[in-house]
């Protein structure tokens, strides 16, 4: 699931004009920034593939971790405070967490509640990566949503009026979402 990470980025992007786009991207793959640092340094891995489906059973305790996402939604949140203002802060934040609420949906059971699977509470995760097709329409599913939204408030924004600018803004988004949708699959 990386470009669906991506639609939500454009959802926000339409509404959120302040806030760069490649910073709301950043913010949506975050959590996986994190991870991934985490792998480097031997502390987290990436797991074994899930049989017959997509991605992998990862071992991320800490970084996707349900209060591990919070805190780093919080973190990314703040720093962004700090420079676009509480408004858009509480928008990286949001857009950060909603990392996890999309990999809940697609993982199978290997998300911790607490880091470290402190207490050793059940592993979360609904498991759609285990069904290939269904997590495809997911994925496409999120990017046209993010592509419409992006869509209505940048031509409702221009006045609802078909400039070059409305189009060549509108045109690279999709563009960007269908690319990202070629990597990531
Ligand atoms: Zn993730």
């Amino acid at each position: 699931m990386f470009a669906g990470h991506f639609g939500v980025a454009a959802a926000v992007k339409g509404k959120a004009k302040d806030l760069p786009i490649w910073v709301l991207i950043v913010s949506t793959q975050f959590l996986d920034l994190v991870f991934s640092l985490l792998v480097w340094l031997g502390i987290e891995n990436m797991g074994n593939p899930i049989p017959g489906g997509r991605g992998n059973v990862i071992h991320a305790e800490y970084s996707h971790s349900l209060v591990g996402a919070m805190v780093l939604s919080a973190i990314a949140g703040f720093l962004a405070t700090r420079i676009w203002g509480k408004r858009n802060g509480w928008i990286i934040g949001f857009v950060t967490f909603s990392h996890w609420i999309i990999d809940l949906i697609v993982h199978v059971p290997d998300l911790p509640v607490l880091p470290g699977n402190i207490g050793n509470l059940p592993y979360m995760g609904l498991g759609l990566w285990q069904f290939a097709t269904w997590s495809i329409l997911l994925e496409v599913l999120i990017l046209i949503i993010g592509a419409l939204f992006y869509t209505i408030f940048t031509f409702n924004e221009s006045n609802r009026k078909w400039t070059t600018r409305t189009v060549i803004h509108i045109v690279s988004m999709i563009l960007l979402l269908v690319l990202s949708f070629v990597i990531g699959v």
